[in-house]
């Protein structure tokens, strides 16, 4: 997991410029959500840790780049894809070419009854983390961060307009406007996390 911590070139972006270049300046504890890790990263965390990816398995719900996805609503029982086609992880790999990954519709059965099914989520959304995390450090590395995050962004909340106001304020104070190609829209004040609709 080496390549999830985040480079020292972190420190252009955030609130740790002034530290030396050869030490890990902050870890943040207890973050787990994409968008809250991205933000903290670009204020100059290091590190992070939380039970948010394995907590929210066992509920149920899978971390995508195209939202949450709780498995456990009735929704999902006849949706014969896996969670994640682009995915690399046991649950979802090999989905999109030999059918070998587990449907939506199978773990919306395992998450109501067996603990099996939080198992594989919980390697899924581990494997969400890592994906999220490698590329954010990749994009730090090669001076695309604030392009990551706006593509990160667009894809989660689909519309500025569901962007939460504190993400945008966070990121414009360290010199990134995520609204940047969306002018004249204004984020929601609600910072409640956007779930997955029932419907
Ligand atoms: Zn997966």
């Amino acid at each position: 997991m080496a390549d999830c911590v985040f480079p020292t070139r972190t420190a252009r972006f955030g609130l740790a410029q002034h530290r030396p270049e050869d030490l890990l300046r902050s870890q943040c504890m207890g973050i787990g959500y994409g968008e809250d890790l991205l933000v903290c990263a670009a204020l100059g965390v290091d590190m992070a840790d939380c039970v948010f990816p394995t907590r929210t398995a066992r509920f149920g719900l899978a971390l995508t780049f195209d939202g949450h996805v709780n498995l456990r609503l009735s929704k999902y029982s006849e949706d014969y894809n896996v969670i994640d086609l682009d995915c690399p992880c046991p649950t979802c790999d090999n989905g999109n070419e030999n059918g070998k990954g587990l449907t939506r519709s199978y773990l919306h059965l395992l998450a109501s009854r067996e603990t099996v099914g939080a198992h594989a989520v919980t390697l899924h959304n581990i494997a969400y983390q890592h994906r999220l995390m490698k590329g954010a450090r990749e994009a730090i590395l090669e001076d695309r961060f604030p392009k990551y995050l706006k593509t990160f962004f667009k894809r989660f909340y689909h519309d500025g307009s569901n962007y939460p106001s504190w993400a945008v304020d966070a990121l414009r104070s360290v010199g990134v406007d995520i609204l940047e190609d969306q002018p004249g829209v204004i984020p929601r004040a609600n910072s409640d996390p956007q779930w997955d609709p029932a419907a």
